[in-house]
């Protein structure tokens, strides 16, 4: 039977090293191939042409470049533009880029499906299908960056020489914190210097509060966080976010404090989902003002977007904007997430449940409808029609 290679997309410099020395190479050739994939997105080993004919015949033996291929690209009339991957057994995750005038932001996902079960989010009230691997979490940037780059995108930062996703988010489907081993060895290839080179403040993780694995992060690569509240008491949290049952806010609060003693900013991105009658009165902007106060923050807003079927309503306008100016009058930076990728499924965050049932349904649909499914075939079929919406500053 022949052996089945590895994915070089699944190796730090750390790991890539004691591999290839496991295979008789020297270990500088690790930084060599880290740049080829990296920072020119190659997708072939045979065309690494600063490492010898031989060492390449014998690695393209033994190893591949794997990303998780691309199933549908959808682009929206603004620039933001969402990536669906397969990723085996039915499942599929998304990728979404967000254009601005002074960067490239990717939202990316973490896990296919999540075992967190909040309330307002069907991704979690259907459950985990399994944690992503490390080239399914970088193969997500390292296909838009290879995407947007063969497709001359022009930007300042591009023409500078930097790659086209400036930012990334860990933001779409799943619980980062809940896939932290995985996570942590993409995070690292995405400060390294041998790969993509970001700064740690342009780089966030969102979490829906997983206190231990909180710590854990700021111990092992504190990039930018974002911690999903939604509630400003337990007793409505609990209801949301069955997380809280095990961590309550005081522990969250802690772990936000301690999380900012070695953060890269000096403040937590708190997203606040505003469910109409649920969490979104003035009182509760009071409340959010106490919980908060001992902790350097700024709120994301994020006014409901329902989808068929969801247990909530959206808030008025007005009421979205009384709720900013609670928190302003406080001090607080308070940003309304706004929309964009109107005319595309663009989906970013703690609505990434709905976007995977969609997924999933689409993919069944688009395989009953074509038996001989190919790539080539779900990418004929650019959604036109439903929508979704993303934020255009998912995080400040
Ligand atoms: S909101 Fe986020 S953490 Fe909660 S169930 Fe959905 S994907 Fe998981």
């Amino acid at each position: 039977m022949p052996q089945s290679r590895v994915n070089l997309l699944d190796f730090d410099l750390a790991a890539l090293e004691a591999w290839l020395v496991g295979h008789g190479e020297k270990p500088f050739r690790a930084r060599q191939i880290l740049a080829w994939l990296h920072q020119r997105f190659c997708a072939d080993i045979g065309m690494m042409t600063d490492i010898s004919r031989v060492t390449r015949e014998k690695l393209s033996q033994i190893a591949e470049i794997g990303p998780p291929p691309v199933i549908r690209d959808n682009q929206a009339a603004d620039g933001t533009r969402k990536w669906l991957f397969d990723v085996g057994d039915d499942n599929a995750i998304e990728a979404v880029y967000i254009p601005e005038d002074d960067r490239g932001t990717l939202c990316i996902s973490t896990q296919a499906g999540c075992m967190m079960d909040c309330a307002f989010c069907s991704t979690g009230q259907q459950g985990f299908n399994r944690n992503l691997t490390v080239a399914e979490i970088v193969g997500q940037l390292w296909q838009a960056n290879r995407i947007l780059l063969s497709e001359n995108l022009e930007t300042p930062w591009v023409v500078a020489g930097c790659a086209p996703v400036t930012n990334v988010v860990l933001m779409g489907m799943g619980e980062p914190l809940a896939n932290f081993k995985n996570v942590v060895v993409a995070l690292k290839l995405f400060l390294s210097d041998h790969a993509y080179g970001l700064s740690r403040r342009r780089v966030t993780l969102s979490t829906s509060g997983v206190v231990p694995m909180m710590d854990a992060l700021r111990d092992a690569c504190p990039v930018a966080l974002a911690v999903s509240l939604h509630a400003p008491d337990d007793e409505l949290r609990d209801q949301l976010m069955p997380i809280n049952r095990r961590h309550c806010l005081d522990e969250l609060m802690a772990a936000c404090r301690r999380y900012l003693e070695k953060a890269p900013r000096d403040f937590v991105t708190f997203e606040y989902l505003l469910l109409a009658g649920v969490n979104d009165s003035p009182a509760q902007a009071r409340a959010l003002i106490r919980l908060t106060r001992d902790v350097p923050c700024k709120f994301n807003l994020i006014p409901f977007n329902p989808f068929p079927g969801a247990p909530y309503a959206a808030p008025s306008r007005e009421r979205v904007r009384a709720f900013q100016q609670i928190l302003m009058d406080a001090g607080i930076v308070a940003t309304i997430r706004k929309t964009r990728g109107d005319d595309i499924d663009a989906a970013c965050g703690q609505l990434a449940g709905q976007v995977q049932n969609r997924v999933r349904y689409r993919l069944n649909q688009v395989a009953r409808r074509h038996e001989s499914f190919s790539q080539e075939a779900a990418l004929e079929q650019r959604a036109k029609t439903t929508r979704l919406h993303v934020a255009e500053k998912p995080f400040v």
